[in-house]
């Protein structure tokens, strides 16, 4: 198969008029063709969008759902432009989330979007900076609870919060065994983040959210995040989670390094009403973000090609706002196969349009949604 398009995103940036050739699931070569199977007449080809953060979507809350309705979700995601995604489980009994672990291991390999492991929120978090966690189940990293998490096998990514007693420790075990550490819920210094990242935590969590903010003494988790340039951090776009001057700061102080979220949650794609997060009541109203009955931000209700135009519309480069949201993550994951559009790379597309909406979207080469050309 061989698309061609106005502008493809390759190697970080938009080249023009030219063509993917796919064979195989994967991309062959990119540049110019005199003729292509598929004619894209305006927009941009760009990556598959991946989102490090969906704790559910149509209906579905995954800490709730069995392993076909996660396939379900998965199926659809590509409506929205992501092709990888990471299934998110917040705070719950340890024993819980394991079923969980196991349930995404059932529900891999489906249809649509590819699932690329699950990123566990919780339990090791701060009581300080619960969001819309339930601070009564937040615990210690403990040897037994880490056994517990790892032994099924898909977690990708753990948020946790570094200042917990045995942490650090835990941080060293996860990243060897293949974990990708985030912190978030946090209420560490810059300092206590900076340890966490010496020990191999790559991530914060949601950026400004649920966490320790830029004091000018104390820079906090926020601040670590923006100036180590070992961490890469999430950040949640939607008009509601950060102020978009803030936002603008966050892209201008961390380069390559800020990732899309979505966070989203049952109600995503949804019209308003009452969900679940995690298994708890969630109000999902016309406008404004989604809310706990006690007002507390209570995931988003967001899609990742939405976010990524509302990062261009704050002024980020177009072809940055689209790596935020594909090869920045992919990286952070280790998954330098995923996210770009380069030979050897999986044939991950998308089609957005000029309103950067997905209007089609391949995974390894086959159409899963929309109609191209
Ligand atoms: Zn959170």
């Amino acid at each position: 198969m061989i698309v061609a398009a106005p502008a493809v995103l390759t190697a970080g940036a938009l080249v023009p008029d030219t063509a993917v050739v796919v064979e195989g699931g994967r991309v062959v070569s990119v540049g110019p063709q005199p003729a292509a199977d598929v004619v894209l007449h305006d927009g941009i080809l760009a990556p598959g969008l991946i989102d490090l953060q969906v704790n559910g979507s149509f209906g579905v809350d995954f800490a709730e759902a069995p392993a076909d309705e996660w396939r379900d979700v998965a199926r659809r995601l590509p409506e929205t432009g992501v092709t990888a995604f990471l299934p998110t489980l917040i705070t719950a009994p340890v024993a819980e989330l394991a079923d969980g672990l196991r349930c995404a291991a059932a529900a891999m390999g489906g249809e649509g979007a590819r699932i690329l492991g699950v990123h566990v929120e919780g339990p090791f978090l701060s009581a300080e900076r619960r969001g819309a966690h339930d601070a009564a189940l937040f615990c210690d990293p403990t040897a037994p609870r880490l056994d517990a998490l790892l032994s099924p096998g898909t977690m990708a990514l753990i948020t946790l919060a570094p200042e917990r007693e045995g942490a650090l420790e835990a941080i060293e075990r996860l990243v060897a065994a293949g974990v990708v550490v985030s912190v978030g819920h946090s209420d560490a210094t810059a300092a206590t983040v900076g340890e966490a990242a010496d020990a191999g935590a790559r991530s914060v969590t949601h950026l400004f959210n649920a966490q320790r903010g830029l004091h000018h003494r104390e820079p906090g988790v926020a601040g670590a995040a923006l100036a180590d340039s070992r961490i890469v951090a999430g950040l949640i776009l939607d008009g509601h989670h950060v102020d978009v001057r803030v936002a603008r700061i966050a892209f201008a102080a961390a380069p390559g390094r800020i990732a899309l979220v979505t966070d989203a949650i049952a109600a995503t794609g949804m019209p308003p009403g009452m969900y679940d997060l995690g298994g708890e009541p969630v109000i999902v109203r016309d406008t404004g973000p989604p809310t706990r009955a006690d007002g507390r931000l209570a995931g988003a209700v967001l899609r990742l090609d939405d976010a990524v135009a509302r990062a261009a519309a704050i002024g980020v480069d177009v072809a940055a706002a689209i790596e935020a949201a594909s090869r920045v993550p992919a990286d952070l994951l280790g998954r330098t196969d995923l996210g770009r559009i380069e030979p050897g790379a999986a044939a991950d597309l998308v089609w957005l349009g000029p309103d950067l909406r997905a209007r089609a979207t391949w995974v390894a080469g086959e159409l899963v949604h929309g109609v191209a050309g």
